[in-house]
């Protein structure tokens, strides 16, 4: 017996069913596209590395969130969500298709200013990226009706002006290298998300904006950050 209720599986809407996908846990890929690293003052031929949200930070689109606490810069950044139904370690790249489930597509939201704060000081980044309904996530599309995590449009507009325009082919680690050098730092198991990093032109969003974006051919999301009350 739990001592209290334990809490309620973390889970994402699947596209043309009413089936649930269990969200485990969510892994994030660092300054995936040139142009973003760039932006961010970064050295583009680094390692992919990580870091991690809590699997219930996920929520279905569209909704309306709060504007989050602490932060005075809150950032939108567009991604293709990888979805693992497989569990693996130390995948080959040639076998990782074999461990995804789905495709989607999702924002990595960001306190850019907790970011900021932890980088100069050395700290861990978690304040500015694992906080509450951090990341909304359109339905999940299972792969067989993906027609590629290899090639298409992924952007985002704010109040219906575009900001970030890139091709998913732009990727700098490919989903099957960065989910095999994943599967080399921890176990990959079903219900793992992989947030798989953004292009160029994030930027600040405020109450009251309405964030839309997608992949080509896997979906589109609608996020409302709620006006100030
Ligand atoms: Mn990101």
């Amino acid at each position: 017996m739990y001592v209290f209720d334990p809490p309620k599986q973390a889970s994402l809407a699947v596209q043309g069913t009413s089936d649930r996908f269990p969200v485990r846990r969510i892994f994030c890929v660092g300054r995936n596209y040139e142009a973003h690293a760039r932006e961010m003052g970064a050295d583009t031929r680094e390692p992919p590395f990580f870091f991690t949200k809590p699997a219930d930070a996920a929520l279905d689109t569209p909704c309306t969130i709060a504007y989050p606490k602490l932060t005075q810069d809150l950032h939108h950044e567009i991604e293709l969500i990888i979805a693992i139904g497989k569990g693996g370690s130390e995948i080959a790249e040639a076998d990782v298709m074999d461990h995804v489930w789905g495709a989607s597509v999702g924002l990595d939201l960001t306190r850019r200013d907790l970011q900021g704060q932890a980088k100069k000081m050395g700290r861990p980044w978690d304040w500015g990226k694992a906080f509450d309904q951090s990341a909304p996530i359109a339905a999940i599309k299972p792969i067989a009706e993906v027609p590629s995590v290899e090639k298409g449009r992924i952007w985002l507009a704010v109040n219906g002006v575009v900001r970030q325009d890139a091709d998913i082919g732009d990727l700098i680690w490919s989903v099957r290298e960065h989910i095999a050098t994943l599967s080399c730092a921890v176990t990959l198991a079903p219900g793992d998300l992989v947030m798989t990093g953004t292009p160029a032109g994030v930027g600040a969003v405020g109450p009251g904006d309405v964030i839309t974006g997608g992949v080509e051919g896997i979906g589109e999301l609608e996020v409302t950050l709620a006006p100030r009350a």
